[in-house]
């Protein structure tokens, strides 16, 4: 298992799918065989197959235990949930939560559950199938989402010329905690306590957040999709086919590769192995430096 210490913070990979699942040039529409193969030596077999083309993206969340509280940085997928439009997703069944134990924290331990932005792969750990209902996962956490992406794919969901928004995962993976009463909405930039803080980075999503830690002197930034691939680090003009708005995605990209070159260690969603990177600003774009 992957831990980190960021000042008096440990943060704790938790695991849920880690293999190759996207095609590479439908993914990133400016993908460059040319550019890709000076790079081969480091993207294979951790971060790309170059026999199939495709991307090796995890999918995990990140435990962060601080202070006594211990909080969950993105939720995944979800275990048995619908999504027959992403066969890879669809009805997972996987060890997640033993993996979660295995990391130190039992559900009802998560003080608070943080998503960076809305999209099925954030969110779907939020709630669970107990006697065919979704419930809450986590039943002692508040919820941190992001007010803008709520509201978005609220009314998208609400839209009855559209199909069920993020092919129904808000309604089973969102909803449940809001109508429980345990979401919170965060809106602009926002402390959320001594050493957790959010910052707008809109782009990917309208609302998507940076979840930003600082403890002891020590910084490390939780990007969610803000950067899929650790290629995107080397070309930060690369948008993945989800990001929604490419201007804003590009301009959050470069401000996330600042602020991390400055000090912050970057803490991904995605990223194959080791999953987390120091940021060098080199030339007009940066280098990852894996930790
Ligand atoms: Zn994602």
């Amino acid at each position: 298992m992957t831990t980190l210490k960021i000042g008096a913070a440990l943060a704790a990979r938790v695991e849920e799918t880690y293999e190759p699942n996207f095609r590479a040039d439908k993914f990133f529409a400016d993908w460059d065989t040319a550019f890709v193969a000076q790079h081969l030596h480091w993207l294979a077999p951790d971060h790309y197959v170059p026999d199939t083309g495709y991307l090796k993206l995890s999918v995990h969340s990140w435990l962060l235990t601080i202070g006594g509280k211990r909080i969950l940085i993105d939720a995944c997928v979800g275990n048995h949930k619908p999504r027959p439009h992403r066969p890879k997703w669809d009805m997972l069944n996987t060890p997640y939560l033993a993996r979660l134990e295995a990391a130190g924290a039992k559900p009802e331990d998560i003080d608070m559950v943080m998503c960076t932005h809305l999209h099925i792969d954030h969110i779907g750990w939020n709630t669970r199938l107990e006697n065919g209902r979704w419930v809450p996962t986590f039943p002692n956490a508040r919820y941190v989402f992001s007010r803008e992406d709520y509201e978005h794919y609220l009314a998208e969901e609400n839209d009855p010329a559209t199909p069920p928004a993020g092919w129904g995962s808000f309604r089973d993976s969102i909803l449940p905690v809001v109508e429980a009463g345990l979401a919170q909405m965060v809106s602009g930039a926002a402390a959320l306590d001594e050493s957790l803080s959010v910052e707008p980075m809109p782009g990917h999503t309208p609302g998507t957040i940076a979840i930003k830690l600082e403890s002891r002197g020590e910084k490390a930034l939780f990007c969610g999709d803000i950067l899929h691939h650790a290629l995107q680090v080397y070309r930060p003009a690369w948008n993945s086919s989800a990001c929604l708005d490419a201007q804003k995605a590009r301009a959050s990209r470069w401000k996330t590769l600042e602020q991390c070159a400055a000090g912050a260690l970057l803490m991904p969603a995605h990223f194959g192995a080791p999953f987390a990177c120091r940021i060098e600003a080199k030339g007009d774009a940066f280098e990852p430096r894996f930790v």
